[in-house]
C-alpha cells in the first residue's frame, strides 16, 4: 500500500519504519526543515515504561489551587480563553478520579510495555546511538504521605507486570550516592530496574538516517507544511500541501499540535492541547546520577545520556505560546542545582521548550478515525510521546494492515 506519514517527530518515524519493514511504500511529509524540531527535540529522555500515571489522577484537583498560587510551582495556568482550552480543562478536571485514572493507568501500561519490547527489539536489529541506556528509573519522594501513595501505586501495578521495589531514603542514596545532597528531604524511593533512557533527538536522527537508506521504501518531504487533507467516496484522497498535492491509499496522522487544525474541516474534533515543559542539558562535570531520577515533589526529572545530563520539568498550560519563559528556566536550574550541585557545569547550560500534545486523560488516541477509514491516528502521547511512540507504532501498523491490535485496546482507540 502507499501510505503518507504526516509528520516527522518520534511518533511518525516510528511509525514510518514499522509501515515500511511491513512492506508498505511510505512518504513523510513535514513542515519543517528536519526530523524531531518540534517536540521531539530536548526532551526529559526518559522511557519510562512503568511509571504512566496520568496527571489527571484523584489528588490533583486539591493540589491545584496551591500550585497555581505558586508562581514557581510545578504547574502554571494562563486561560486562552478559547473554546478548545476551556473543554479540555473541563475534560481534565473530569478525569480527575480514581476509576478514570486507574482505566488510563492499565491502558497506558499495557501500550508502554509494548513500546518496551519493540525498542529493544529495534536497539538489537538496528545501529542506533542515541546514548540509550538500560539505566533504570528511581522516583524519589519527599513525604510520608506521598511515598505511602507511591507504594500503594506500585502494589496495584504489579499484578500489570510492573518490576518495581519500594527503598528507604539511606537505601536510596546506596543505590544512587549523588542523591547525598537531597539525602535529609527523603522519605524513600520507588526503584524500577527495567526502565530506559536515551537521546530522542539523535534517536529520530538516526531512524531517519535508516530509513532513508536502500533496505527502506521510504520518502521524505521536509518544508513541505499541509494545508488540507482532501477527500473523495468517504475517503481521504490526498494531503495538500504548498508543493502540490500528495496522494496515497492511507494516512497517518502523526502531526502532533498540528493535527487537530488539519483534522477539524473533517469533523474531527480533537481533544488535544499543548502543554509547555522546559529543559535543560548540561555537560557533566562531576557527580551526575548514573540511574534516572524523579523529583516527585518538585515534578522534576534527570537522565544521563552520554556525558550530558538533561533535566526536565514544569508544565505551564498556556495554549501555544512556545516562547522562552525565564522566570521558569531559572525555577528549573535552582531545582536542579540544588539537588545535584557537583552534577555538571552550571553556567554552560542548553535551555529548551516544548509543547506536548496532551489529551484531557493522557491516552493517546491509536488507529482508524471513526468517519474516515483510511485516516490513521496515531496522537496525543502528551508527556510520554518518547516512551510510548514504538509501542503506538506498532498497533497503527497492524491495524492499517487489516490485523487485529497486538493489545487490548480499551481506552486507546481514535
Ligand atoms: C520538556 C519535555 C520533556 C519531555 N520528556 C519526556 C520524557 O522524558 N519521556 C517521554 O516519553 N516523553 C517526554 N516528553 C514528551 C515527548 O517529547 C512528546 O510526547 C513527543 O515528542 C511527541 O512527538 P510527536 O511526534 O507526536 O510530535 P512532534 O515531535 O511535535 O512532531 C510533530 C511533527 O509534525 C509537524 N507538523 C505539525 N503540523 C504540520 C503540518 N500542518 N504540516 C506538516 N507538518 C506539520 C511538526 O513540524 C513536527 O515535526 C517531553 C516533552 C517535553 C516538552
Amino acid at each position: 500500500m502507499r501510505v503518507i506519514v504526516l509528520g516527522a517527530g518520534v511518533v511518525g518515524l516510528t511509525t514510518a519504519y514499522l509501515l515500511a519493514r511491513d512492506g508498505h511504500r511510505v512518504a513523510v511529509l513535514d513542515g519543517a526543515r528536519g526530523a524531531a524540531t518540534q517536540t521531539s527535540q530536548a526532551n526529559g529522555g526518559q522511557l519510562s515504561y512503568n511509571y504512566v500515571v496520568p496527571f489527571a489522577g484523584p489528588g490533583v484537583m486539591q493540589k491545584v489551587p496551591g500550585w497555581l498560587l505558586d508562581r514557581d510551582g510545578p504547574l502554571r495556568f494562563r486561560p486562552d480563553f478559547t473554546w478548545s482550552q476551556m473543554r479540555w480543562l473541563l475534560q481534565f478536571l473530569r478525569a480527575c478520579n480514581a476509576p478514570i485514572a486507574a482505566r488510563t493507568t492499565h491502558a497506558l501500561l499495557r501500550l508502554a510495555h509494548l513500546s518496551r519490547a519493540g525498542l529493544h527489539e529495534l536497539v538489537e536489529r538496528e545501529a542506533i546511538d542515541f546514548a540509550f541506556a538500560r539505566s533504570g528509573k528511581l522516583v524519589v519522594h519527599s513525604d510520608g504521605s506521598s511515598m505511602e501513595g507511591a507504594r500503594r501505586q506500585m502494589a496495584s501495578q504489579a499484578a500489570m507486570g510492573s518490576v518495581q521495589h519500594a527503598l528507604t531514603a539511606a537505601e536510596c542514596v546506596a543505590l544512587e550516592p549523588s542523591l547525598a545532597n537531597i539525602a535529609p528531604r527523603l522519605a524513600g524511593g520507588i526503584h524500577t530496574p527495567g526502565e530506559d533512557a536515551g537521546d530522542c533527538h539523535l534517536f529520530c536522527l538516526g531512524l531517519e538516517r535508516l530509513l532513508r537508506s536502500s533496505n527502506f521504501d521510504v520518502a521524505f518531504h521536509y518544508s513541505t507544511p499541509v494545508t488540507q487533507l482532501l477527500t473523495a467516496g468517504g475517503r481521504v484522497v490526498g494531503a495538500a500541501t504548498s508543493a502540490g498535492v500528495h496522494e496515497a491509499d492511507a494516512f497517518v496522522l502523526a502531526l502532533g499540535n498540528g493535527a487537530r487544525a488539519l483534522a477539524s474541516p473533517l469533523g474531527l474534533d480533537l481533544p488535544i492541547q499543548p502543554l509547555k515543559d522546559y529543559s535543560l542539558t548540561l555537560p557533566i562535570t562531576g557527580t551526575a546520577p548514573s540511574i534516572s531520577i524523579t523529583d516527585a515533589a518538585a515534578k522534576v526529572v534527570y537522565a544521563r545520556l552520554g556525558t550530558d545530563l538533561r533535566v526536565a520539568g514544569m508544565a505551564d498550560v498556556v495554549g501555544n505560546d512556545a516562547g522562552f519563559d525565564n522566570r521558569r528556566l531559572d525555577t528549573l536550574l535552582r531545582l536542579a542545582r540544588g539537588a545535584f550541585p557537583d552534577a555538571a557545569d552550571w553556567t554552560v547550560l542548553r535551555p529548551w521548550t516544548g509543547l506536548r500534545p496532551s489529551t484531557p486523560t493522557g491516552l493517546p488516541m491509536l488507529g482508524p478515525s471513526a468517519r474516515w477509514p483510511n485516516l490513521h491516528l496515531n496522537l496525543g502521547q502528551g508527556s510520554l510521546g518518547f516512551t510510548l511512540a514504538m509501542g503506538s507504532a506498532a498497533v497503527v501498523t497492524e491495524l492499517l494492515g487489516g490485523r487485529p491490535a497486538p493489545i487490548e485496546m480499551d481506552g486507546l482507540r481514535a
